[in-house]
């Protein structure tokens, strides 16, 4: 019989950061990416109407005021302010009106009012307007309480924007409500950054990559990959799907050669940790000029994050949960960057724990989480990293600080809506 050889124990808690590495802090992996990554891509010029979700290459500025000159904010009656006084005010009217689109074209004499509905242009001589509903007139007369505020209901003429002003910075992601001020502001077209383009590679033996296919007793579907494109589609990237590799080292460098020459980026999954079967991290160690990989995070500690042919790749855990947590805490400022936008910050908030948790020092930990029907973050019930009805249940993380720290019911924790990674949350 054999001596010398001793199984190392079974460690409780595997989780425990090891001895002699040293891991990287989530923050200051963060700073890391925020240093060295930039803008990638090129840019074009767009109609406004094609622009939501797009990037602005360029400052947008305001061709012409909002409004463009001074109008209506109601429908009623405008006079000249200077002829109104305290009490009851009694106006002759005058024939015609004022509406949008159709200006009056007189002017109205001192001491007199006219018809005028909302977004017309106030007429030589009005400078103030009383609401209908406080008037009362017999067609030829208007009466109404005085006195009134000058310029009352009415609204000047680029109070709103003024032409020549820088109404949108560069990196500013359009949104419907920029389509209305841009367009407002006669600006008809945008100079915008080309979408980023991003592939995902889905690695394991295990994978079957096809939900609709049988899969055998020793596969599991490809989850990660159509979370992974629904993400960048959603942040407003072109997703690439660079399919399936097994564990295989020459396959997935195959695969990372289509990326590489195909996209701007690429995220993978599986095979990002140190084991045997790691092909991901040791290919990316190899020929990848890995930069970072030991991220003080749960979940997800494996992240690589390397360089295919001058293009970065975001070695992502295998896991689900931790491939979607490390997708939004990490790809996403990162890819955000690249894109043009500019460094995104998720903003959380701070609420009542609905929970119980005690946590070591030494690594971020981010909890499935949502809010409960008065304002309190409860976290999924469980923390493996293998339970995906976890995410979808959640409607954001709780992140926990890389101290230790207990938390007891009521106690402020951060949660950090997915919609503040750019996600929707399914309600
Ligand atoms: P790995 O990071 O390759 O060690 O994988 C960690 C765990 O995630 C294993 O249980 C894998 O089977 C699982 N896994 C890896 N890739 C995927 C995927 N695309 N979809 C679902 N589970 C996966
Ligand atoms: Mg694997």
């Amino acid at each position: 019989m054999s001596v010398g050889l001793t199984p190392p124990r079974l460690r409780n808690d595997c989780f425990a950061m090891p001895q002699g590495v040293a891991w990287v802090p989530v923050d200051e992996a963060l700073t890391l990416l925020r240093a060295r990554l930039h803008a990638v891509t090129g840019t074009e010029v767009l109609a406004v109407v094609q622009g939501r979700g797009r990037v602005l290459a360029a400052p947008a500025v305001a061709q012409r005021s909002n409004p463009p000159m001074p109008n209506a904010a109601v429908d009623g009656y405008g006079f000249a302010h200077v002829a109104t006084g305290e009490g009851v005010q009694r106006l002759p009217l005058l024939a015609g009106r004022a509406a949008a689109g159709q200006p009056f074209e007189g002017s109205v004499p001192t001491g007199h009012a006219i018809r005028i509905l909302t977004g017309a242009i106030l007429p030589d001589g009005v400078d103030t307007i009383v609401l209908e509903e406080d008037c009362a007139t017999d067609g030829h007369v208007v009466a109404f309480d005085g006195p009134v505020k000058r310029g009352i209901n009415t609204r000047q003429a680029g109070e709103d924007v003024r032409e020549g002003a820088t109404i949108l910075p560069a990196g500013r992601v359009l949104t419907p409500a920029d389509m209305a001020l841009l367009s407002a502001v006669g600006v008809g077209k945008v100079q915008v950054h080309r979408r980023l383009r991003v592939a995902v590679l889905s690695t394991g033996d295990e994978l079957q990559p096809d939900p609709g296919m049988k899969a055998a007793p020793h596969q599991i579907f490809d989850a990660n990959r159509p979370m992974l494109l629904a993400l960048l589609a959603g942040w407003g990237f072109d997703p690439i799907d660079l399919g399936h590799a097994p564990d295989d080292a020459a396959q997935i460098a195959a695969r990372l050669d289509q990326g590489a020459g195909s996209a701007d980026a690429i995220l993978t999954s599986g095979g990002a940790s140190a084991g045997d079967e790691d092909h991901v991290s040791r290919l990316l160690r190899e020929r990848g000029n890995v930069s970072s990989w030991r991220i003080a995070v749960k979940p997800g500690r494996p992240l690589a994050l390397a360089m295919w042919n001058g293009v970065p790749v975001f070695g992502l855990p295998g896991n689900p949960v931790a491939a979607l947590v490390c997708a939004l805490v990490f790809a996403r400022p990162a890819l955000s960057l690249l894109s043009g936008a500019g460094w995104s910050q998720p903003r959380g908030f701070t609420v009542p724990a609905a929970f119980s948790k005690r946590k070591k020092a030494g690594r971020r930990e981010y909890l499935r989480a949502r809010l409960t029907e008065s304002g309190e973050a409860e976290v999924f019930a469980s923390e493996g990293s293998g339970r995906i009805s976890g995410l979808s249940w959640a409607t954001g993380l709780v992140a926990l600080p890389d101290e230790a720290c207990t938390i007891a019911p009521g106690d402020p924790v951060q949660f950090v809506p997915y919609a503040s990674f750019g996600v929707s949350s399914g309600e």
